[in-house]
């Protein structure tokens, strides 16, 4: 596997499971999403064990870029058109809630990961582009989502010089060390009894009849009244009902050593393929560049591309602040993509003993929070919103 900078030295939080246990709940996957229904279960007093078959943030929560973005993949624009405008307001907002309710873990915990709330800077490379980006703003203003266009002179020589004119900046998002928010939670949910396995993958997972449930790891079986899915993109490997639902589609990142401070906040390009921001330690973390090999950057082998991360080098030296300062990590990492783009949340088709939060479509850190409190809430009162907005559900062809 590849070691990305933001799990470089990171200790083991917790065992491997070696024994048959029970539990009332079982979450598995411990990534962003089980890491909030852990926190939330944990807080409401319920037994819970929670494994994963790496460890805790070895997913995409620990090998993305931090961005705390508001809305799906798709610009403004692009989601009215697929989604609606109303359904497409509603996402967009829940959005927003997630990321108030991550900051406002990362104050109540005293989590230390770099939290900054400085906006997000959405860049146009092409006229079209530019278009997409100015319909977007409208649409989103109109929405009352604040929204700042940024002309050549407001983006400054680095941006321009790089061959960007047109920017929209949204004031509202943020950026974090992930791997250190996710782990930050998972002892937080250890502290209130949570008990965590790493290296514990479920092989398979009986949950065919609620009260009754099984997930068979390799060297124990844990017993439950209800197991929580939180494996994003490998939900279809436990839940046959999910099965060819979510695509396990693979992205490239690299980070350098501290640079002279160039970047002030997340940027997006070229319709959200490529990204890159400047951490509080002057880090630039950039990834994207999927569009240039779609066929080949699928499945969940956590491979480097050599052509992507050679192109990805070849546009960091474009700003020649950046042409001597070394690139210290390269590492990918597998995101779940779900047909339509919106999460699946809620119960799953043929597994009663089942709840599913997966298929974030590369902006899990914009959704995966209040998903996997969604389906503790579940658990805990019966029903959720944000599950009657994303049900879990299969598409056609
Ligand atoms: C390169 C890259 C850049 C990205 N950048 C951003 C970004 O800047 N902003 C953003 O919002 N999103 C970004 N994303 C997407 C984001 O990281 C994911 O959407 C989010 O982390 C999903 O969280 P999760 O908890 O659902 O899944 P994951 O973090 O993938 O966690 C799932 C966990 O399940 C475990 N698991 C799988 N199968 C089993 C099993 N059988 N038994 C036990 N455990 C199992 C895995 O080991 C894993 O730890 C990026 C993703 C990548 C790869």
């Amino acid at each position: 596997m590849t070691v990305p900078y933001w799990l470089d030295g990171a200790p083991p939080l917790a065992p491997r499971l070696t024994e048959d246990i029970s539990a009332d709940v079982v979450v598995i996957g411990a990534g962003l999403c089980g890491a909030s229904a852990a926190l939330a279960l944990g807080r409401a007093g319920v037994s819970t064990v929670w494994v994963d078959s790496a460890a805790v943030a070895h997913g995409a929560s620990g090998r993305n870029a931090g961005f705390l973005l508001q809305g799906t993949a798709e610009r403004y624009v692009r989601a009215v058109a697929i989604h609606g405008r109303d359904r497409a307001r509603r996402v967009h907002a829940l959005s927003r809630e997630n990321h108030r309710a991550m900051a406002a873990e990362i104050e109540r915990l005293g989590l230390e990961c770099g939290y900054m709330r400085r906006g997000s800077l959405q860049l146009a490379g092409s006229v079209e582009e530019e278009g997409d980006l100015l319909e977007s703003a409208t649409l989103l203003r109109e929405d009352g989502f604040p929204v700042e266009q940024r002309d050549a002179d407001a983006l400054g020589p680095a941006l321009t010089g790089a061959g960007f004119r047109l920017g929209v900046h949204l004031p509202d998002d943020g950026e974090l060390q992930p791997a250190a928010f996710v782990q930050g939670i998972a002892r937080a949910a250890m502290g209130l009894g949570v008990q965590l396995f790493e290296h514990t993958p479920v092989t398979t997972l009986h949950a065919d009849a609620p009260g009754d449930v099984r997930a068979e790891t390799p060297r124990g079986t844990i017993r439950a009244q209800i197991a929580l899915v939180c494996t994003n993109a490998a939900a279809g490997h436990l839940l046959g009902g999910l099965a060819g639902t979510i695509d396990p589609v693979r992205g490239q990142m690299l980070a350098t050593a501290p640079a002279p401070p160039l970047f002030a906040c997340p940027i997006y390009a070229d319709h959200g393929y490529d990204y890159w921001r400047q951490d509080e330690h002057g880090r630039i973390a950039l990834g994207g560049w999927r569009n240039l090999d779609p066929e080949g950057e699928v499945g969940v082998e956590e491979a480097l591309h050599p052509l992507i991360q050679a192109r990805m080098t070849e546009f960091l030296h474009r700003f020649a602040a950046l042409r001597d300062v070394p690139i210290t990590h390269r590492w990918s990492g597998t995101m779940g993509f779900s047909r339509d783009g919106l999460p699946m949340v809620g119960a799953v088709p043929g597994s009663p003993g089942a709840l599913v939060a997966a298929g974030f479509t590369g902006h899990g850190f914009g959704f995966a929070w209040v998903c996997g409190r969604a389906i503790a809430e579940m658990v805990l009162d019966g029903r959720s919103e944000v599950a009657e907005l994303f049900p879990a559900r299969r598409f056609r062809g």
